[in-house]
C-alpha cells in the first residue's frame, strides 16, 4: 500500500512539474504578446481598439459595453 502511495506522489509530481513548465511558456509567450499591443476591431462600430480594453462578448470583440448592448438589440 505504501509502495502506490509513494508512486502516485511520484506522478503527480511529474504531472506538477510539467504542468508548471507549460505554464511558465505560456506566460512568457503571453507577455511577449503585449509588447505588440494586439488590436481588435468593435463589432458594431467597427472602430480598433487594444485588446486588453475591449470587451469580449459572444467570442466578439466591442470598444465599450454600449456597443455591445446596441449590437445585441440590433439582432434580437
Ligand atoms: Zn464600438
Amino acid at each position: 500500500m505504501g509502495k502506490w502511495l509513494v508512486l502516485l506522489i511520484v506522478i503527480w509530481l511529474i504531472f506538477w512539474v510539467l504542468r508548471s513548465a507549460q505554464k511558465l511558456k505560456a506566460k512568457v509567450h503571453h507577455d511577449s504578446n503585449n509588447q505588440i499591443e494586439d488590436m481588435v476591431q468593435c463589432r458594431y462600430c467597427e472602430i480598433h481598439v487594444p485588446k486588453k480594453e475591449a470587451i469580449v462578448a459572444d467570442s466578439h470583440f466591442y470598444c465599450c459595453p454600449e456597443h455591445y448592448q446596441l449590437y445585441s438589440q440590433s439582432t434580437s
